[in-house]
C-alpha cells in the first residue's frame, strides 16, 4: 500500500488558513509587552514635553555671560533656585541667573544653561568663567518627539524600548493581541508523570513539558494537561473538559497505524479532524482540525518526542505566531556547510538535528549522533534543524544545506 502523503507546506497551510488572529484589545501595558500591536500609536503630547536643562548648574540670559573667562569671569546674582518636577520659577529678569537642577524647566529669560563646573557653585552669588553657546545645555520641548508623530505601528512587536516609549508620552494601556491559550494533552498508556514512580513497561512523559514549554517560548500560555490514557472515552472527556479555555489544542501521539491509537480513534468518527501522512521526516502522521461547539483548532502530534517537537517547529509555532499578529510565521533559515555526510529518506524532507558552529567564517553544521525519532537526548545537544529536500538522499560533507537556528528570536 503506498499511502499518500501531503507536503509539509500544504499540512501547514491547512492549519494556518483555519487559525486567526485573535481579537485585539486594550491591555495594560506591562501584560502588552511581547504582544503585537493592533492600533498605531501617535504621540499625543511631545517630548521633552517643556524646555528643561541638560545639566546641574544655571540659567542664564547667554548675552549676559558671553564674555565669561577664567581670567574675567562675570559675576551675576543668583535670584532663584529650579529642581525636576519644580515649576516654581517662571521668568527670570536680564542680568540674574537662576540655579536649576537637570530636567527642570527652564525660565523664560533665560536662553542657556551654565554648568556647574563652570562656575564656583555661588549660592547668593555666581562666578562664572565659561560662556555656554547660545541654547547650550537646554534640551528643546518636542526634540525628540513631536506631538502626532507614528511611535509604534500596528502590528508591530512591543519590546521593553516601546514600552518604555509609550508610558513616556503618558500611555497607560497600548490595544494588543492577546497570548493565545495552548491546553497541550499528552496521550499514552504507558505515560508517568515526571516524579513518580516508573515501572518496567512505563516511560516519563516529557512531550507535555517539551510542547508546553516550547509553546510558552512561542509567546502562548500554556495548560500542560497532562497524560490522558489510551482509552478514546477518556480522552474526549479530558478534551473536553479543557475546550473552555482553549485558543488551540495540541496533542501527542496515538496517531499512527498501531492497535490503540487513541486520537485517531476518538477523533476520526467527528468528521471534523484530518488524519494523515506528511512527507516529512520524522513526523509523517499528522493530524488537524477543529473540535467542539466553538470549532476550536486542535494540532494532534506523533509521540516520537523527536517527531513532537518537529511537528511543533513545523506547523504549530506558525500557528501561534498568526494568533499573536505576529510575522513571519517560520523561522528564518540560513546556508550552513555541513560538516558531515548524511542520509535521507526519498520522497521525505528531512529535518535532521544539528549544532551550528563558525568554521573558517562560515556557519557549518554538525549532525547530531543517530538522527532517531526517540533520541530526546541528541535532539536538547542540537541548537538547528538541517533541512534536506524530498528528492535528495544522500547529501556529502562539504555541501551548503538550509539550516532552521532554533534558538534564535524571531
Ligand atoms: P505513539 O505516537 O503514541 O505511537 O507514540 C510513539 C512513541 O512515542 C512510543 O514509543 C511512545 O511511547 C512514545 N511517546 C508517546 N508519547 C510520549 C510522551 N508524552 N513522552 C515521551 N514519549 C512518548
Ligand atoms: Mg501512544
Amino acid at each position: 500500500m503506498t499511502d499518500h502523503l501531503v507536503s509539509v507546506e500544504e499540512h501547514r497551510e491547512r492549519i494556518l488558513s483555519s487559525v486567526h488572529p485573535l481579537p485585539a484589545f486594550d491591555q495594560p501595558l506591562m501584560e502588552a509587552f511581547g504582544l503585537s500591536a493592533a492600533e498605531d500609536v501617535h504621540a499625543s503630547v511631545a517630548l521633552p514635553g517643556f524646555d528643561n536643562s541638560a545639566m546641574d548648574g544655571y540659567a542664564v540670559a547667554q548675552a549676559d555671560v558671553a564674555t565669561a573667562r577664567e581670567d574675567s569671569p562675570v559675576h551675576l546674582p543668583v535670584v532663584g533656585e529650579i529642581g525636576a518636577g519644580q515649576a516654581s520659577l517662571l521668568a527670570m529678569s536680564p542680568g540674574t541667573a537662576v540655579k536649576i537642577m537637570t530636567g527642570a524647566p527652564v525660565p523664560a529669560g533665560a536662553d542657556s544653561v551654565v554648568p556647574y563646573e563652570w562656575t564656583d557653585r555661588g549660592v547668593a552669588n555666581v562666578v562664572i568663567s565659561k560662556s555656554p553657546e547660545l541654547g547650550q545645555h537646554i534640551r528643546p520641548k518636542g526634540q525628540d518627539v513631536a506631538e502626532g508623530d507614528l511611535l509604534v505601528q500596528s502590528g508591530t512587536v512591543l519590546g521593553a524600548r516601546q514600552i518604555g516609549l509609550l508610558a513616556a508620552v503618558g500611555r497607560s494601556s497600548v490595544r494588543s493581541r492577546p497570548r493565545p491559550r495552548v491546553v497541550v494533552l499528552s496521550t499514552g498508556s504507558e505515560l508517568r508523570e515526571p516524579g513518580t514512580a516508573l515501572g518496567r513497561d512505563s516511560i516519563y512523559d516529557g512531550n507535555s513539558f517539551l510542547l508546553a514549554a516550547a509553546a510558552r517560548q512561542a509567546g502562548a500560555i500554556a495548560y500542560r494537561v497532562g497524560i490522558v490514557p489510551d482509552q478514546p472515552r477518556a480522552f474526549l472527556s479530558a478534551l473536553n473538559d479543557q475546550l473552555v479555555r482553549a485558543d488551540l489544542v495540541i496533542t501527542s501521539g496515538g496517531v499512527s497505524m498501531g492497535d490503540y491509537d487513541v486520537v485517531k480513534e476518538a477523533l476520526a468518527p467527528l468528521g471534523t479532524v484530518w488524519f494523515g501522512g506528511v512527507a516529512m521526516q520524522p513526523g509523517k502522521p499528522q493530524g488537524f482540525g477543529t473540535v467542539g461547539e466553538d470549532a476550536v483548532p486542535i494540532v494532534t502530534l506523533p509521540g516520537n518526542p523527536v517527531s513532537s517537537y518537529i511537528s511543533f517547529e513545523q506547523f504549530v509555532l506558525p500557528a501561534i505566531r498568526r494568533m499573536m499578529g505576529r510575522t513571519p510565521y517560520t523561522r528564518p533559515e540560513a546556508d550552513a556547510m555541513l560538516t558531515h555526510g548524511l542520509r535521507s529518506p526519498d520522497g521525505r524532507r528531512m529535518f535532521a538535528r544539528g549544532t551550528l558552529s563558525i568554521v573558517d567564517g562560515r556557519l557549518a553544521v554538525t549532525p547530531v549522533g543517530s538522527q532517531g525519532s526517540h533520541m530526546i537526548g541528541d535532539l536538547a545537544e542540537s541548537n538547528a534543524l538541517i533541512v534536506v529536500p524530498e528528492s535528495v538522499t544522500w547529501v556529502e560533507a562539504g555541501e551548503t544545506v538550509t539550516v532552521l537556528p532554533l534558538d534564535e528570536e524571531f
